[in-house]
């Protein structure tokens, strides 16, 4: 995001999507504030993080909000964005503060204020987001919001190149424990991830002459409850597993990636891991110094995870 320039936000909405103007409220100046209104025409907000002080006060229902000049406003905004981050002082003010859920755009239903507080942080620019949505002229057509940002030469982005950036740049779980496995098959290494967004905890197991091998075979193993404890013939789950623990046991070399459901929720077998469980597996393995891979079976989005974290299979 270059410096002061609201960029345009498109983020999933009811009705396809919706578009806002965007800048780090620290840059919200009394003449940004009058360029935002005349180009974006809709309501604006703060958004914050909940990891700022103060972000989650809230004023008592019956309070009025006092009358200010553009330049007031602007004022109060930017000196906002600093330390001093009050939401009552904001709402007093009549300006309205949203706080973004904590996990921000990797959280379970992310909207504006997320997007918003995620895109001004990637930016390094801090947690308060200057938010205006873009109202469109009812002749503007399909093609309204192109027009206006090709006129007014504005940066876009969209709310799922937030979510690219954070899953390629992120710690996607955290490292827990290390354990000497015994197994039928030999001894593995087991190691411990928990996914603090959704408190899902993962497993990688090892053979023990892994960190030897040149290019360690990876197996990715969805849990299945059914397959994996009590040998439920209707998959082929516990079959597959049994298989990659004989060939990383066995060879002593090579990798499961025990994939878990959050709690009480297993995950849905579908063909192909979903994004961000792609991501998730290439971060541990980046966690866990594996220089390359094998891919036992190969995915278009574990290719892309992997390649995003550098890592060649
Ligand atoms: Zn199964």
């Amino acid at each position: 995001m270059r410096a002061a320039n609201p960029v345009v936000l498109e983020v999933p909405g009811g009705a396809g999507s919706a578009a806002f103007l965007v800048c780090w409220a620290g840059h919200g100046s009394a003449e940004l504030l009058g360029y935002t209104a005349r180009v974006a025409g809709g309501p604006s907000f703060l958004a914050v993080s909940p990891a700022t002080p103060q972000a989650t006060r809230v004023l008592p229902v019956n309070h009025r909000p006092v009358a200010c000049t553009i330049a007031e406003r602007a004022e109060i905004i930017t000196s906002l964005a600093g330390p001093g981050f009050d939401a009552d002082t904001a709402r007093r003010a009549g300006i309205p503060v949203v706080v973004a859920d904590a996990q921000g755009t990797l959280g379970a239903a992310p909207g504006i204020a997320e997007f918003a507080v995620d895109l001004v942080q990637a930016a390094g620019l801090g947690q308060l987001a200057l938010v205006t949505e873009i109202v469109l002229d009812d002749g503007a057509g399909p093609h309204g919001l192109d027009d206006l940002a090709t006129r007014r030469a504005l940066v876009r982005v969209t709310g799922q190149e937030i979510i690219a950036e954070r899953l390629r740049t992120q710690a996607l779980a955290v490292r827990g424990p290390e354990v000497v496995l015994p197994t039928d098959h030999g001894l593995v290494l087991a190691t411990g991830y928990r996914d603090p967004h959704t408190g899902a905890e993962h497993l990688v197991l090892r053979g023990p002459a892994t960190e030897r091998s040149a290019r360690p075979v990876v197996h990715v193993h969805r849990e299945c409850p059914t397959g994996d404890l009590f040998s439920s013939l209707s998959c082929s789950c516990r079959s597959e597993l049994d298989a990659a623990l004989v060939d990383i046991a066995g060879s002593r070399s090579g990798i499961v990636m025990y994939l878990r459901g959050k709690p009480g929720r297993p995950l849905h077998h579908g063909p192909h891991l979903d994004d961000r469980q792609a991501h998730l597996l290439a971060f541990m393995l980046q966690d866990l110094s594996v220089p390359r891979i094998q891919l036992h079976r190969s995915d278009p989005q574990q290719r892309a995870a992997l390649t995003a974290r550098g890592i060649p299979y």
